[in-house]
Order: C-alpha cells, then sequence, then structure tokens
C-alpha cells in the first residue's frame, strides 16, 4: 500500500479477543448473581443476552440510545426472556452489568498475532491509533493487555467525541488528531460496517479482518488473520 503513514486498527475482535473473553464473562457473572438458582438453562440465558446485545449495539452505534442504557437493557431483557419474574429486575441487570464488565478485564486473550503486528507495524514507523465504539475505561485497560497500549499514539473513543463509528464525525475528529490526510491512513477492523463502511465514507484505505467468514467486498483488502496484514503493509 502506497503512501500510507497512519494506521487506525479497532479494537475488540481486532485487537483483543472479545468474544472470547466475553464468553468467560458473561459465565461467571451468570455465576456470580446467583442465577443458577433460578434459571436452570445458561445457554438459553446467554443466547437471549447475545440477540438483545447485538440489537442494541446496532442502535448505540447509529446514535440510538445512550450507553447507560444499552448496559442495563441488555441485562434487563435476558434477564426477563429468562422468565426471571421478581421486582427488582432492573437492579439486578445493572449489579450484572457492574460484574460482567468487571469480569470482562480480567480475562485477557488478545486476538492471534496482535501483539506481533503492532511491533512490526512500529518498527516499520507507521503511526498506530485505536478507534472504537467501546467504553472508555474498560478499552483502555483491554489494551493495557498484552503491553499493547505502548505503540498506540491515539485512542480515539466515540465517547469523547461524541460519535459512533460509522459515521463520519469520528473518522474527521480522528483525523484532526492525528493530523494525516486521508489518503495516508488505513483502517484494520473485523466489522463490515462500522470499521469498513464508515472508513470508506471518509476517504480512507481498508483493511478488512475476516474472522467470521463474512465477506466484505468493498475492502481494499481482506486479512483472515493479523499477521497477514504483513504482507500488505
Ligand atoms: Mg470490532
Amino acid at each position: 500500500m502506497e503512501g500510507i503513514t497512519t494506521v487506525f486498527i479497532d479494537i475488540d475482535d481486532t485487537l483483543w479477543w472479545f468474544s472470547r473473553n466475553s464468553e468467560v464473562a458473561l459465565e461467571t457473572t451468570f455465576r456470580l448473581m446467583g442465577c443458577s438458582e433460578w434459571c436452570h438453562d445458561y445457554k438459553a440465558f446467554h443466547d437471549h443476552y447475545e440477540h438483545f446485545n447485538h440489537d442494541l449495539w446496532q442502535l448505540y452505534n447509529h446514535g440510538g440510545i445512550k450507553k447507560e442504557v444499552l448496559e442495563v437493557r441488555r441485562f434487563e431483557q435476558a434477564l426477563e426472556a429468562s422468565k426471571y419474574c421478581c421486582d427488582d429486575v432492573d437492579e439486578l441487570a445493572a449489579a450484572m452489568n457492574t460484574c460482567y464488565l468487571d469480569q470482562l478485564i480480567k480475562n485477557h486473550h488478545l486476538m492471534p498475532g496482535a501483539v506481533d503486528l503492532l511491533q512490526y507495524l512500529h518498527g516499520k514507523g507507521y503511526q498506530i491509533n485505536a478507534i472504537s465504539n467501546g467504553f472508555k475505561g474498560v478499552q483502555e485497560r483491554k489494551l493495557e493487555a498484552g503491553g499493547m497500549n505502548r505503540y498506540i499514539t491515539h485512542l480515539v473513543l466515540s465517547e469523547d467525541c461524541g460519535i459512533t463509528k460509522p459515521r463520519r464525525g469520528i473518522y474527521d475528529y480522528a483525523m484532526q488528531l492525528c493530523g494525516a490526510e486521508p489518503q495516508q491512513i488505513v483502517m484494520i477492523g473485523d466489522d463490515p460496517t462500522t470499521d469498513i463502511a464508515g472508513a470508506l465514507g471518509a476517504g480512507w484505505r481498508t483493511i478488512y479482518l475476516n474472522v467470521r467468514d463474512e465477506a466484505c467486498p468493498s475492502a481494499h483488502h481482506t486479512v483472515s488473520s493479523l499477521l497477514e496484514v504483513k504482507e500488505i503493509l
């Protein structure tokens, strides 16, 4: 890729193995909050949570709800769908969210090749920045895992600029921070919409990390592992 000076990289399921860490965190939360006493089907609870969480994130990414609402409602809806019928469902949901986020950052699985790639890009002289819709305190702690933060110049979070990926404003905000022109920037991410479509809209080049076997023909390059990025940059 010619003329690239600046790399923006997504965090969840690109650098930090969110899906794997989240599985452990959710199951631990379910157990620690005593849910197994009234719900004997963890799998069903898990599937409800994933379903509602996914839909709420779509809403959040498009500016439809606030972070605080997403955090509690995903657990509230999963509890209700699992036939939890006490009056304190909102309190339990809030407590579960706190427990889940706490557990989430205790799990440190990184995507294969994450640190290796950051070291490589750093060695080649690229400025490396992270860009994410995830929550501030949580995302900062994820980057501390494996010492990834030492390679990151700017951490661009939707919470800081008030605009979520894939909306244009966060990419403009990111460009202001790093001082690079669109044609000098490449975005690496696992989400065809928030990462790839968003970055294309800002005139950036794109490398799509295909981890869910879901094609993204609009990306400039598609890789199936982070280490393949070394052949492009
Ligand atoms: Mg991601």
